[in-house]
């Protein structure tokens, strides 16, 4: 305990004296922050050097092991760390596929190699990953994916489709599921493979939706040739390995939307600003009703998940149980925007135009980027299924 305690104060000062003060106090939106990669732009050229003292000394990544650059921090070590950031008001210093999908599963996965080339890379932010899941004809049923992947020699030769890849187009390296035995049962003959964005072959196409942003792509793959060491764990077993992913990307996406920590505004600022007060109470007692039920909910949800957090760290990786994070975290982000709409009225409804405030254009975008929350990641329903069958151990 006396060890924990100098670790804190250690860290406070080394904080202190090493992040950049234009940061500290920045909150970063919904995909905002540092995604690293050969491609990243540093509006801020302080949130750069934020990421290279950081990195430097392995706390982008503060529980992978030292050997691989990671900070080598036990479970109480990087809770104090991250306490002692959201003290100062410190931004992640880096983001991204890299940290909460693919470098897990590597750890837990990966050969040696793998591990040694790929994981310095995503704790130092050189390079960008994207997730390669989806198939225009494989969503949910994602085991029916069509993408072959034929070995000539010491390389696979991969041709087909992904769709409704995340800033593919931003991406360095692409982690991806390819069918390599046509003729086994669908979730037998497929393959977990790692791949360079810049094999000639690969060409990827964002999509422009009405807001006019592109977040995601159709990434079309000709005849691309991947080294056959790419296989992560064994050919034909990358469901396994898909499987194990999918629970690092859902307790991912329910801490990252769920808990309603690091936002702009909390509920209780925007009501400030908004609505009537009868003294210390808000006047509209249905409203009233509202917010506390959230408020208590997304604590209850953010101790439950801190929680789970802790035992992941321990050792053990997220299981099946992550779809029940997934499912209540990112409908209570939806719940929450609902209430922000409620709260302000016709200006959470803004898109553009002189009456509206830059943060209120901003709450109008996140309101219907959650609707997406339910849908990546694997919809509710297909959590549902997965709860059922695997948690509650419900006949199929
Ligand atoms: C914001 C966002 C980012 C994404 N990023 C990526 C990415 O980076 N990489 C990637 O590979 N994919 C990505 N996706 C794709 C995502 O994984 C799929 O959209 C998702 O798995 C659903 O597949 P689908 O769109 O084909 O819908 P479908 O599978 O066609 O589903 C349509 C509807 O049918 C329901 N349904 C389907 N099957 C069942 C069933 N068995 N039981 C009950 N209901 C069912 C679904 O719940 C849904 O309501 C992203 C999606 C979104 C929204």
């Amino acid at each position: 305990m006396a060890d924990l305690e100098k670790f804190r104060a250690e860290t406070r000062r080394w904080l202190s004296d090493n992040a950049p003060p234009s940061i500290k106090g920045t909150t970063l939106g919904l995909g905002e922050g540092n995604w690293g990669g050969r491609k990243a732009t540093y509006p801020n050229p302080d949130m750069k050097a934020w990421l290279n003292v950081m990195a430097a000394r392995g706390w982008t990544a503060p529980e992978w092991p030292a050997q691989y650059g990671g900070g080598g921090l036990s479970k109480a070590e990087a809770k104090v760390l991250r306490d002692e950031m959201a003290a100062l008001k410190l931004p992640a210093p880096l983001v991204g596929f890299g940290l909460t999908m693919i470098g897990p599963t590597l750890l837990e996965y990966g050969t040696e190699d793998q591990k040694q080339e790929h994981l310095s890379k995503i704790i130092r932010g050189d390079i960008r990953w994207c997730q390669g899941y989806s198939e225009p004809g494989s969503g949910s049923d994602l085991a029916s994916l069509q993408t072959r992947a034929v070995l000539q020699g010491d390389y696979y030769v991969i041709n087909g489709q992904k769709i409704w890849t995340s800033y593919a187009n931003y991406s360095d390296w692409m982690f991806m599921l390819v069918r390599t035995d046509p003729q086994a049962p669908k979730h037998e003959g497929i393959t977990f493979i790692l791949m360079d964005m810049a094999s000639p072959g690969v060409e990827t196409r964002p999509i422009k939706l009405i807001s006019g942003s592109s977040p995601f792509c159709e990434t079309f793959l000709t005849d691309v040739q991947v080294p056959a060491k790419n296989v992560v764990f064994k050919v034909n077993h990358g469901w396994t390995v898909a499987k194990a992913l999918l629970n690092h990307e859902r307790t991912m996406i329910a801490s990252a939307f769920g808990s309603g920590t690091g936002r702009r505004q909390t509920i209780g600022d925007y009501a400030r600003k908004y609505v009537d007060f009868e003294g210390e109470r808000i006047a509209d007692t249905t409203l009233r009703t509202r917010m506390t039920q959230y408020e208590m909910d997304a604590l209850a949800f953010k101790l439950t998940s801190d929680r789970a957090r802790d035992a992941a760290k321990a050792g053990l990786p997220p299981g099946s149980e992550s779809s029940m994070f997934k499912i209540y975290g990112t409908e209570l982000n939806q719940r929450r925007q609902e209430l922000l709409g409620s709260i302000a009225g016709p200006q959470a409804l803004g898109w553009e135009g002189s009456g509206f405030e830059e943060q209120e254009l901003s709450q109008t975008r996140d309101w219907l980027r959650s609707r997406g929350n339910t849908i990546e990641g694997g919809t509710s329903e297909v959590q549902l299924n997965i709860i059922a069958k695997r948690v509650l151990g419900l006949p199929d």
